[in-house]
């Protein structure tokens, strides 16, 4: 293949072209481009040092080296080039998040065997018959199959999936049950169609369906926030967005908070549109992503569904994105390269002449005031779909209640409960807290077992007989004697997890099937996939959940939710504090009565005078903002004001801390914007795996140039050794 030498964007060969690689770098690599030439946004393959990297062509050379030292790129990958678009939106990206421009890069190209030939490959897909003898491990291949419809598998990711040996499958393909062919590594996934008839919608519905469409066709960016209480229709509504960015033939995006949300979510999009979407996220197993990565590059894929790290695909023409519970805290990656999925969305969307929809029961604060400043557009959903009512929220006075030492169920609730099991209802005991009790005490000695590696406690959990680490992941069984006086049989659990509350409602409703939803407790995302849907068909009576049930699931027969510990969110210093707990209590609440029955949420508080729980009680979403707003305004912290939050970490404290103080004395940059610096002080876990770990917080005036002062000092002071540094712009907590 020759390629044409663009004048703009071409180089002819023997050129100097700088490469941009994933190897830790703060700087392209000048190389001089191939015999046959290369253009800017090429995937190529360049030597350093004794190996060859991948990288892109990411402008003209930059030159002042030895000219006869600079080695040529060892070839052009066939692979479709970076788009200009992406390129831009890399590099706005890496300065927003005070990235490297490399670690940006490898979020963009995190897909196996780039530019790599690969041909054909043997595929499994479900056959025509079925097999009169079923066992446990071929079921549970057709389950996969089942699942996943019209997909098609190599032989190992079936039998992995399954968790099933090679041999099973080949038995399946001899009986016709499963169909064996060569296919092409890569095909375009079915084709939409945006035409197929929609439901019929309720007029707000409608309305806001109109008004987004329009704006897919207007094919400009913009930014419309989507509000309504879970169950008013949202989906329906944006799907009618993906319709018309379909009809449009641009691509669209869905971005979900959560894996296990997307079985439900695919089949309704295949409803819809009448096949499935392209789908990327952990889950999706290699071979499907590479198809996934190339079909947005070539436009075989129109409609993604997939987790945050989809914002980096290489989309032809993206005309849309959504982002479904937006306000969701799973969206701000936290390790590596620290972003928030949304933000980055609407960055993302603003270069590529995209349309964005944020899609929230209980919208973020950053998004109400962007609203409010007219950045955002607005769209409300008022009722519930088909009238159905919130459920009823009322707060159960702790102070005012007998609960023994050890037990967390009041008498009210437990009436509550029991009604429902009377009607054959199910109920939900909420508590955002995993394991069996968060604290293991010694009372001979009072110690409190903690994490070897970290600050933190270690948490018991009954299930495993383990006590882990709930930051690091280590885990121990629980000892038979206090660690710190030897004395055997004193070890006791303080404070209620979701094991321990499970206990308490098999002790309270001995006949009640009881059911424990934490992430903790499933095999796979597929095994909690499956409880839930169990759980929802009826399977249990009462479910003991930690927020993992808090997020979109639907149960039909749930009508009582119980809050354990309405205060629970409320403590510590968080800023942020308040702002979740409305939001998680607002989407726990919205579990209760999804179908014919209304439904009742309960919250056990001893504060019941406290503000967020008064505005909890009295629904007042607009009332609890505008306070939360003011405070954040007085306080000059996020959305009003700016932040920037860098942690130093390394197994020697002395050395963070001397860096540390090293940074506060060369903080002349941060002076020159008027930024505040707090710190070096222990972070909020001052240690993780052994790393100790010191916070420094730059605090700004909204329209302070943060970033560029941020940069500039850090650049001052380099770290030595074992230290390693993250930035992380308005970082969740602070
Ligand atoms: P949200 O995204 O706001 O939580 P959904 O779009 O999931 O709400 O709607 C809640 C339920 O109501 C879903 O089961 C959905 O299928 C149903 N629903 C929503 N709009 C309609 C409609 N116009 N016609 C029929 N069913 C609808
Ligand atoms: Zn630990």
């Amino acid at each position: 293949m020759t390629r044409p030498t663009d004048p703009q964007t071409g180089f002819a060969p023997g050129d100097l072209v700088a490469v941009l690689t994933t190897q830790p770098l703060d700087r392209t690599l000048d190389y001089r481009a191939p015999d046959r030439g290369c253009s800017l946004g090429d995937f190529v393959e360049v030597p350093l040092g004794p190996r060859r990297v991948t990288g892109v062509v990411w402008g003209p050379g930059e030159g002042g080296f030895d000219p006869a030292k600079v080695r040529p790129v060892h070839r052009v990958l066939d692979a479709i080039p970076m788009r200009d678009e992406m390129r831009v939106f890399l590099a706005r990206a890496a300065d927003y998040t005070l990235t490297p421009l490399p670690a940006m890069l490898r979020l963009a190209t995190r897909t196996p065997g780039l530019g790599h030939d690969v041909g054909t490959r043997r595929v499994y897909a479900r056959g025509a018959a079925t097999p009169e003898r079923m066992t446990d491990a071929r079921r549970r291949v057709m389950a996969v199959l089942d699942d996943h419809g019209g997909l098609t598998f190599t032989l190992s990711e079936l039998a992995g999936m399954a968790g099933v040996g090679t041999s099973v499958v080949k038995g399946l393909v001899r009986l016709g049950a499963i169909d064996e062919r060569e296919a092409p590594r890569d095909t375009p996934y079915p084709p939409l169609d945006p035409d197929l008839p929609g439901k019929p919608l309720a007029s707000d519905q409608a309305a806001a369906a109109a008004k987004l469409s329009e704006a897919v066709r207007g094919g400009a960016y913009g930014t419309t926030m989507l509000r309504g209480v879970t169950g008013s229709g949202k989906t329906e509504v944006y799907l009618e967005a993906v319709a018309a960015c379909l009809r449009s033939g641009r691509q669209a995006l869905v971005l979900l908070p959560e894996i296990a949300l997307t079985a439900e979510f695919l089949a309704r999009v295949e409803a819809r549109f009448g096949a499935r979407p392209a789908e990327w996220h952990h889950g999706v197993t290699q071979t499907e992503r590479r198809r996934c990565w190339k079909m947005v590059a070539e436009g075989g894929a129109q409609f993604v569904v997939g987790a945050r790290s989809s914002l980096f695909l290489p989309f032809r023409d993206l005309g849309l994105i959504v982002v479904d519970e937006e306000h969701d805290t799973s969206y701000k990656q936290e390790d590596g390269v620290c972003y928030s999925a949304r933000d980055m969305a609407v960055l993302r969307a603003s270069i590529a002449s995209a349309q964005v929809v944020l899609a929230s029961a209980t919208p973020s604060l950053e998004t109400w005031a962007n609203v409010e400043a007219g950045k955002y557009a607005a769209l409300t959903l008022t009722s519930r779909f088909g009238d159905r009512a919130m459920p009823r929220m009322q707060a159960i006075d702790m102070r005012a209640q007998d609960v023994p030492a050890g037990r967390w169920v009041s008498p009210a609730l437990r009436a509550a409960v029991a009604e429902r099991l009377e009607r054959g209802e199910q109920s939900l005991l909420f508590l955002n807290r995993r394991g069996y009790a968060p604290v293991t005490v010694c009372r001979a000695c009072g110690h409190m077992i903690g994490c070897d590696h970290c600050d933190a406690r270690m948490v018991e959990h009954r299930f495993s007989k383990r006590l882990v680490c709930h930051q690091c992941g280590e885990s121990r069984p629980v000892p038979p004697a206090c660690p710190s006086c030897a004395v055997e049989g004193r070890l006791a659990p303080v404070g209620p997890g979701v094991e321990r509350m499970a206990e308490e409602a098999a002790a309270l409703f001995p006949d009640a099937r009881i059911e424990v939803l934490s992430s903790d407790l499933h095999a796979s995302a597929r095994a909690l996939k499956a409880r839930i849907e169990a759980i929802a068909a009826g399977a249990a009576d009462i479910v003991v959940g930690t927020q993992l049930v808090a997020k979109g699931h639907n149960f039909p027969l749930l009508t009582l939710v119980g809050v354990i510990d309405a205060d629970l969110g409320l403590q510590g210093s968080d800023l942020r504090a308040a702002e979740r707990t409305f939001q998680l209590m607002r989407q726990v609440a919205g579990r209760a009565g999804r179908a014919e029955r209304p439904g009742a949420a309960l919250l056990q508080t001893f504060q019941p005078e406290h503000p967020v729980i008064r505005a909890i009680l009295a629904g007042d979403e607009d009332g609890f903002w505008r306070a939360e707003a003011a405070e954040r305004r007085a306080a000059g912290v996020p959305p009003y004001g700016r932040m920037a939050g860098i942690v130093l970490s390394s197994p020697d404290l002395q050395a963070v801390f001397d860096l540390g103080r090293a940074l506060a004395r060369a903080d002349a940059p941060l002076r020159r914007i008027g930024a505040d610096l707090y710190g070096p002080a222990p972070a909020p876990i001052a240690r993780i795996r052994g790393r100790h770990r010191v916070r420094m917080l730059v605090k700004a005036d909204k329209s302070a140039p943060l970033q560029a002062a941020v940069a500039e000092w850090l650049a001052a002071v380099k770290p030595k050794g074992d230290i390693r540094l993250t930035v992380d712009i308005d970082p969740q907590s602070f």
